[in-house]
């Protein structure tokens, strides 16, 4: 069996390996590449295989930099499956036509290339097919197993195993370990080799109780300076998350009645994909449930689905909170909420998720004063704060754990999936603590299992 990594080798985004057997050739995720202008280019480059010759498509969960090149395989001529869970095909349809829209919109605006059509989102949705998770199945010469992977709703990492050969696993994105809605991710089963995502490879997240401290710290803070919270989130899982701690929040501690605003169709469209999958949730969160606590839904809460109604946010009393997409600030509704507050030392921005290289959300991570968003310079002078724990990945001790109580300790451990500094820690530490050998894959390199 041979793989190769076409893209998240060395860096966070465009996860994409390659899986070759005699008899087949499949890809595992096929995600777009993110950050900065050049991340962009790469989208529209060769995807440096043939994809007629691709003959199925395992994804490990929703995310755009793990699904969102499969529309465009499929306009360059892949004519296969989709395996994924039921979840995953519910979100990546929420997911491919908000990003056929935006592409349009650029489109019209700047007249930006498009990587795909809306037609070809239609085609790719269509090919979906949903599997068990825990459930292996055939194809071809392979059998394939999802696990849940705990990181968001129906995501897995994925045992593949050869007729009469080895068995590799894909890590797909591992979850936190203290997840508030999700189960925790499933136990490692003997694996040949394992290729292991390591977006926070090098470092430790706070924990579950210092984030939520965090979290009461910013929202109490900016309500009683009488500013703005701004909350940039990703629209799967932090989302859904923050509206959950901030339900509890609003139900233990009372915050005085301020208005908070879910400024995010897709958001908004994903929470109702979670409230259709309560068997995904954890104990607690399902008791919460069936207890009658709504989980998503407090007093002062208001979604805000059209543009209209965005705007009309602005004119709203302060103090307030509005959590708005992208994740990593560099588009969506939250620009124009960061045009109006970055400037005012009241406000806050929270930092919830990773901020990829070259991403605005990046640059005030790092602490830059003077930022440009959509064309206008601002001077940051809100409070920025962020929380690591927030963060729907493992952290380096949490990925070493799962190495560590895995029925058996893998043969190989490949890191990929991070920064090339956070990927070489994460192959140092299990090396030193599991005595695995590791290394670190360059892209397009081809390994033989
Ligand atoms: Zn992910």
């Amino acid at each position: 069996m041979k793989i190769t990594p076409f893209g998240a080798a060395r860096e966070v985004t465009g996860s994409c390996y390659l899986l070759q057997t005699d008899k087949s050739n499949i890809l595992v995720d096929c995600g777009i590449f993110q950050g900065g202008q050049f991340a962009q280019a790469k989208n529209f480059n060769d995807f440096g295989f043939n994809p007629h010759d691709i003959d199925a498509v395992i994804l490990t969960h929703a995310h755009i930099d793990h699904s969102g090149r499969i529309p465009q395989l499929i306009k360059r001529g892949f004519m296969g499956p989709i395996y994924c869970t039921e979840p995953t095909k519910d979100l990546c349809r929420l997911l491919w036509y908000d990003a056929e829209e935006i592409m349009e919109e650029d489109f019209k605006r700047h007249n930006a290339p498009k990587l795909y059509s809306r037609d070809d989102v239609k085609v790719s949705v269509r090919r979906l097919k949903q599997v068990d998770d825990k459930t292996s199945f055939c194809f071809q010469d392979l059998q394939i197993r999802f696990h849940n992977a705990g990181h968001i709703l129906g995501s897995a990492f994925v045992e593949i195993t050869e007729e009469g050969g080895k068995t590799v696993t894909f890590s797909g994105d591992l979850g936190n370990d203290d997840t508030p809605i999700l189960k925790q991710k499933d136990v490692l089963n003997k694996t040949d080799a394992l290729f292991i995502e390591s977006t926070y490879g090098d470092r430790v997240h706070e924990k579950d109780a210092e984030r939520w401290q965090i979290l009461k710290k910013a929202v109490t803070q900016t309500i009683n300076r009488g500013g703005v919270l701004l909350i940039p989130a990703f629209a799967i899982e932090r989302s859904q998350e923050l509206l959950y701690e901030l339900n509890n929040l609003a139900e233990k501690d009372r915050i005085a009645d301020v208005d908070m605003f879910m400024d995010s169709p897709l958001a908004a469209n994903v929470t109702d994909v979670f409230r259709k999958y309560p068997e995904y949730y954890s104990v607690k969160a399902y008791k919460q449930l069936t207890g009658g606590d709504k989980l998503f839904d407090f007093p002062g809460l208001k979604v805000t689905r059209t543009r209209n109604q965005s705007m009309k946010i602005n004119d709203s009393r302060w103090p307030k909170v509005i959590i708005a997409g992208a994740g990593m600030m560099n588009g969506g509704r939250i620009q124009h909420h960061l045009i109006r507050y970055l400037g005012d030392p009241k406000c806050t921005v929270l930092i919830i998720g990773f901020q990829a290289h070259g991403t605005l959300g990046r640059r005030l991570y790092s602490g830059q004063k003077r930022v440009k968003v959509l064309d206008e310079y601002v001077n940051v002078k809100a409070d920025i704060v962020s929380i690591g724990g927030f963060s729907a990945h493992a952290d380096q001790k949490m990925l070493v754990n799962w190495i560590r109580k895995a029925k058996k300790r893998p043969g190989h451990v490949y890191c990929t999936h991070g920064e090339e500094h956070a990927s070489a820690a994460l192959a140092t530490r299990i090396k030193e603590k599991l005595h695995i050998s590791t290394d670190v894959p360059r892209p397009r390199q081809t390994i033989n299992i």
